[in-house]
């Protein structure tokens, strides 16, 4: 079998940078951080920052002393108060790009704007940009269903951001359908690296040579999650954490297999699932 990986998968530039960071810290003797939720959605990663003396913790009151470690998808404001309330150090490795969001959520909240985020209310990024605000100054949706149980006469004008993981053109719909009820701008906070990520396993599902694609990544990885959904409307695509996943049973008559991976999948996850693949296909 051949293994043709996607033109652009795996790692993006703001997990890259968090996996760096950490590394770094533990590297130089850090011996008292606890990360606050995965640094990335990958349990793999979660395991490895464990071994370096890392651990994950999930709630603040878990971290009552030592350094904080903030993840990628970023922290509501006051997390970074409550910590520094406490004397506790801070290392933090939110995105730029989840910043970004942040910012442009305020400046559009103080313009008189109200928010609607487009993405989960669970993901940690989203619990980011909501927690701290007046629940009746924003909305957080992802259907028209969820849109139309609104009265949006209340809110003249409206500010749509998205969670960065998403695939803005899944939510067109909920978009338009604000539009023919108020007056709505429209900010591009989709992250481009998820975007490369997602077009190029478009292009990799599409390649008539590949029989069938692997999407490696965590299970709580919504851009996984995302990436698969592309594959399989064009082809068998499995989701898969790693080489384990595995069955043998997917690979009769396979001759080219793709292989894609979320943002939050480390590089050499990749190559465990391509090394395995390899073995199956030499009937080891
Ligand atoms: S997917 Fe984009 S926004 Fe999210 S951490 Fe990576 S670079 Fe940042």
């Amino acid at each position: 079998m051949e293994v043709r990986r996607a033109e652009k998968y795996g790692f993006c530039a703001g997990v890259r940078v968090a996996d760096q960071k950490v590394k770094a810290f533990a590297r130089q003797g850090g011996r008292d951080g606890l990360i606050l939720g995965q640094i990335v959605h990958n349990e793999r990663v979660v395991e490895e920052m464990e071994e370096l003396g890392v651990p994950t913790v999930h709630e603040l009151e878990q971290a009552p002393d030592g350094t904080l470690i903030f993840s990628a998808h970023g922290v509501p404001p006051s997390f970074h108060a409550w910590a520094r309330e406490r004397g506790l150090k801070i290392l933090d490795t939110t995105c730029p790009f989840v910043y970004d969001v942040h910012e442009e959520a305020d400046r559009a909240a103080a313009a008189g704007a109200h928010l609607v985020f487009i993405g989960s209310p669970e993901h940690r990024e989203v619990i980011g940009y909501t927690r701290d605000r007046d629940p009746a100054s924003y909305h957080v949706l992802t259907t028209v269903a969820e849109a139309e149980a609104i009265d949006w006469t209340e809110y003249p004008l409206v500010k749509v951001l998205y969670q960065t993981t998403l695939n803005a053109e899944e939510y067109e719909d909920v978009v338009r359908y604000l539009e023919s009820r108020t007056e709505v701008s429209d900010a591009d906070t989709i992250c481009y690296a998820t975007k490369e990520n997602q077009d190029a396993a478009r292009e990799l599902s599409v390649d008539p040579e590949v029989d069938l694609i692997l999407v490696i990544g965590g299970k709580q990885s919504a851009n996984t999650r995302h990436l698969w959904e592309i594959c399989r409307e064009s082809k068998p695509s499995y989701l898969i954490q790693g080489p384990a996943d595995l069955r043998d049973d997917w690979f009769a008559s396979v001759r080219v297999v793709g292989v894609t991976a979320g943002a939050s999948t480390p590089d050499y996850v990749i190559d465990e699932v391509e090394q395995a693949v390899r073995e199956l296909s030499a009937g080891g």
